[in-house]
C-alpha cells in the first residue's frame, strides 16, 4: 500500500526562532491532521537539530533539503548523512532543481547521495523535472527518463524501492504555474513505467511518486487525487501552517468538498 506524504520544503527560509513557531503551529494543528498521509517538514541545516527535539512523539517526520555523500572529510561547507542521522532527520531532498540549476548538481552527484543515503539510513526524495524549453520541444519524457536512468545507476532494486520520487517540472516551481492533475498524473504514470522498466512492475507499483510545483490547498485535492500522484513537494505554502494543514487535509476536502477545512 502507498502511504501518501505530504513533505515541506522550506528552501533558505525560517531562522531556529521561525522555525520552532511554525513547528508549534503545526503541531497544535496535527489534531486535525489527516490521518492517513504522512507528514514531513525539511528545513535549513540550521534549524534541524532544535526541530528534532521539538518533532520527537510528534506525527510530523524531519528532512534535510541536501546532503553531502561522504561520510566526513575535506568538504568544508558540506553536511554528512552521518551528521543528520546523529540528530534524527530521517529524510534528505536530493537533486532539487534548485540545486541542479545554482549549485551545480549533476546527474552523477545525485546518483552518489542517493546510494549514501542507503548505505546510511537517510531516506531520500528525488527531485527530477523538465524545463519549460524540454516541455516545449516535447523532450519532456525523455528528459524524465534521462533523470531515472542516470539517478538509479548501479542501484538495486532491494534500495530504489526505498525512494520517494518527486516529480517537479521546474516551470512550476515557485512560478504560481501548477501541472494540471493530466498533466502531473501523465507523468507520475511515466515515471511508474520507466521504474517497470528499470527493475520489475511491483517496484514500479509500489514507489512513492509526489507532484511539486505551486501546490497550494485548493488545488492540492485533485493533483492527489489522481491514481498515480501519492502526495506533494510544497514549497511556498509549506510556509504557512494553515495553508499547510489545507494540503495535508486534501482527502477530507475531496471526500466533503469544502476547500476552507482545516
Ligand atoms: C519546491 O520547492 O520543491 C516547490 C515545489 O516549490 P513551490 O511549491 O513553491 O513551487
Amino acid at each position: 500500500m502507498r502511504i501518501p506524504l505530504i513533505a515541506g520544503n522550506w528552501k533558505m527560509n525560517n531562522n531556529v526562532c521561525e522555525s520552532l513557531s511554525l513547528v508549534n503551529n503545526l503541531i497544535q494543528l496535527s489534531g486535525n491532521f489527516n490521518n492517513d498521509v504522512e507528514v514531513l517538514v525539511c528545513a535549513p541545516f540550521t534549524a534541524l537539530y532544535s526541530l528534532s527535539k521539538l518533532l520527537s512523539g510528534s506525527n510530523i517526520k524531519l528532512g534535510a533539503q541536501n546532503m553531502h555523500y561522504e561520510e566526513k572529510g575535506a568538504f568544508t561547507g558540506e553536511i554528512s548523512p552521518l551528521m543528520l542521522k546523529e540528530i534524527g532527520v530521517e529524510y534528505a531532498i536530493i537533486g532539487h532543481s534548485e540545486r541542479r540549476q545554482y549549485f551545480n548538481e549533476t546527474d552523477e552527484s545525485v546518483n552518489k547521495k542517493l546510494k549514501s543515503s542507503f548505505k546510511f539510513g537517510i531516506k531520500p526524495i528525488l527531485c527530477i523535472g523538465e524545463t519549460l524549453e524540454q516541455r516545449e520541444n516535447k523532450i519532456e519524457k525523455t528528459t524524465v527518463e534521462n533523470q531515472i536512468i542516470n539517478a538509479f545507476k548501479d542501484i538495486k532494486a532491494e534500495d530504489a524501492g526505498k525512494v520517494v520520487i518527486a516529480y517537479e517540472p521546474i516551470w512550476a516551481i515557485g512560478t504560481g504555474k501548477t501541472a494540471t492533475s493530466k498533466e502531473a498524473n501523465e507523468m507520475a504514470g511515466f515515471i511508474r513505467n520507466v521504474f517497470k522498466k528499470l527493475y520489475n512492475e511491483e517496484l514500479s507499483s509500489q514507489v512513492i511518486v509526489l507532484y511539486g510545483g505551486s501546490v497550494k490547498g485548493e488545488s492540492a485535492s485533485e493533483l492527489m487525487n489522481q491514481n498515480d500522484i501519492d502526495g506533494a513537494l510544497v514549497g511556498g505554502a509549506s510556509l504557512n501552517a494553515e495553508e499547510f494543514i489545507r494540503i495535508i487535509n486534501f482527502n477530507q476536502q475531496y471526500k466533503k468538498g469544502n476547500k476552507e477545512i482545516l
